[in-house]
């Protein structure tokens, strides 16, 4: 048996079999059945979308012996002749071609003739914006008076350079790009007719690089086998259509989640030294951080497969990594990578723009982004002593503290990713509408938190902040810590200030007239700029510092060192319910009587038996 190329071999033959232009068959279908076929019809989108094909049908459901019909039965002479490509009723003409008046004219002529075997002539121009302007005006002559025995089928991929006066004699029908999980489906059909045994990710991988176009999926196909064999190697098939490898980009994705910096660098060297294009490479990572973000924020896996437009192991894999992960985090790395592809175009140096961004990338913490997670409060559990940080500074921590992984104790297999975030510090009514189950503000609890640090904290004792908006969460409190730790001088007097107004990109600070010598330190221009980029370090974006002075008698906020001293407060009282909750202590009370007066913490090495 002859070969012929899967394109070829596979065309849709009907109006069903057409994949992914259920908008324009279904108008055409209609018209053929009502008998209102327009004269003419532009059918304009990307190449290897179907235009031709379609135009190829609906020749054959006019000239088809029991038609017109949407149904052509394929089995007729009119029928197979078209389907061959050489009926005399319905010519083809290539635009790329025959570009010139001449051309048009032989056209019109040809017109004149009424057609030899069926009802119509029909005359598909391919790439018809390739004609001349004179080559257009002598197709307009024809178009304002066609026989009524002609139809015109005018196919485009650049529909703007067909002049007005021509359109707008034409119906016109956009076909749209072929979605991935469609050219899957239809590469995995052919694979399966033609006895091909191909991995789902190549699958995914054919179709990514096919951009939409069925016809050069079904090429590439064709190309990886004549290169391979019946037996596509995943290897092979990337060579083949010059994409990076897919273990360079998963592996990278997996160095960055797990924040192993050397590890991302070394994949960065491994990249450059095998050749491959670092711009294409930061692309497909940025790709593969939406998709990671989509499986986060959406609940439905359908919708996310379809977002996707990923094969179903692929998918399966997303969702299972997005569901450690949360969505500022997400955000963050997805700006970093970004930034990073939009600083590639036109750099002299790409390999150290993408080293750098990988390593910031990789060196974020998820809990800087992510807003502190939260405990129940009624724990027994001994709390630890009020003056621990709420989490420690980056880089100075184990790397299990830094897993951004978070598991809620009472989630339900089925529960939406958006109801499984840990519960904010701060602006909880931004990030839970009120229309959100109880559920959601159940407490979270973090996987490997260093035996230091605190954890567990229960939003009582939070302070209050205005809160960025939904995807990145400043906590002006880790700020302030940060600062006293790294820049004590200056530390102290941000305690001295209160938070006005927090937005996305911007922190007002104010003070009282008798804190005048905060202030001034505060806002000396040097200090403002390093207080932004301790803020950017947690938020990943800049942040602008302003400083104000309170007028006499005007109200504000409490201090950044009042609600510290308010949270100690509040810390002990909870630390003496925790005692009194002892069963312990519980029965020394009915015992004896008496009262608990204070409770202190005893560090945990110490630990009384
Ligand atoms: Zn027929």
């Amino acid at each position: 048996m002859e070969f012929q190329v899967s394109a070829r071999k596979y065309r849709p033959t009907t109006f069903k079999e057409v994949l992914g232009q259920s908008h324009v068959v279904q108008t055409l279908t209609n018209a053929i059945d009502r008998k209102r076929v327009a004269h003419a019809y532009v059918f304009s989108g990307m190449r290897g979308v179907g235009k031709t094909t379609v135009a190829r049908i609906l020749a054959k459901s006019l000239n088809c012996e029991q038609g017109p019909t949407s149904q052509p039965c394929g089995t007729c002479p009119s029928c197979v002749e078209i389907t061959r490509g050489n009926s005399v009723d319905v010519i083809e003409i290539d635009g790329a071609s025959n570009t010139g008046v001449d051309d048009v004219r032989e056209l019109r002529e040809n017109v004149k003739f009424a057609p030899f075997h069926g009802s119509y002539r029909v005359y598909i121009i391919d790439e018809v914006h390739m004609l001349s302007n004179s080559a257009f005006n002598a197709l307009l002559k024809t178009l304002e008076e066609p026989p009524s025995h002609s139809v015109f089928i005018f196919a485009t991929t650049e529909v703007h350079k067909i002049p007005a006066t021509i359109l707008s004699r034409c119906q016109h029908f956009t076909f749209r790009r072929i979605s991935r999980l469609e050219i899957i489906t239809q590469l995995r059909h052919v694979a399966t007719q033609t006895g091909v045994t191909v991995e789902e990710r190549s699958l995914s991988a054919l179709a990514r690089a096919s951009e939409g176009s069925m016809r050069d999926a079904l090429s590439l196909l064709d190309q990886a086998v004549s290169f391979g064999g019946e037996r596509i190697q995943h290897s092979d098939l990337e060579m083949l259509i010059g994409s990076v490898p897919d273990e360079l980009v998963r592996l990278m994705i997996d160095a960055i989640l797990g924040h192993q910096a050397a590890q991302a660098m070394a994949l960065v060297g491994q990249l450059v030294d095998q050749g491959f294009d670092v711009r294409v490479y930061c692309r497909e990572l940025l790709e593969r951080c939406r998709n990671l973000l989509v499986a986060c924020v959406v609940p439905s896996r359908p919708q996310v497969q379809t977002l996707l437009e990923l094969g179903d192991e692929e998918v399966d894999q997303t969702i299972a990594q997005a569901q450690q992960l949360t969505e500022p985090y997400l955000q963050a790395i997805f700006a970093i990578l970004s930034r990073t592809e939009d600083g590639l175009r036109g750099s002299t140096h790409p390999r150290f723009l993408i080293e750098a961004a990988v390593v910031r990338a990789a060196l974020l913490d998820p809990m800087s982004v992510v807003s502190t997670p939260t405990e129940q409060k009624a724990t027994t559990s001994p709390q630890p002593p009020p003056h621990t940080k709420a989490l420690p500074p980056l880089g100075s921590t184990p790397a299990p503290a830094k897993t951004g992984k978070v598991q809620t104790p009472t989630e339900k297999p089925g529960l939406p990713p958006s109801q499984r975030r840990p519960t904010p510090i701060g602006g909880t009514a931004r990030m839970f509408p009120s229309s959100t189950p109880p559920d959601a503000e159940k407490p979270v609890l973090t996987k490997g938190l260093p035996p230091n640090g605190e954890p567990s904290k229960p939003s009582s004792q939070t302070i209050a902040q205005p809160s960025l908006g939904p995807s990145v969460t400043l906590n002006w409190e880790q700020v302030v810590e940060r600062m006293i730790d790294e820049h004590p001088n200056i530390g102290s007097f941000l305690e001295k200030g209160s938070v006005v107004t927090m937005t996305a990109d911007s922190i007002v600070l104010g003070y009282s007239k008798k804190d005048s010598i905060a202030r001034w330190r505060t806002d000396k221009p040097e200090n403002r700029v390093l207080i932004g980029q301790v803020c950017e370090e947690f938020t990943g974006r800049p942040i602008k510092v302003q400083v104000i002075e309170f007028q006499d008698g005007q109200e504000y906020p409490p201090s950044i060192g009042e609600l510290r001293a308010k949270k100690k407060l509040e810390h002990n009282q909870d630390l003496i319910e925790n005692v009194k909750a002892h069963p312990l202590v519980k029965q020394a009370l009915e015992l004896f009587g008496g009262e608990v007066v204070s409770a202190e913490k005893t560090p945990r090495n110490e630990e009384v038996r």
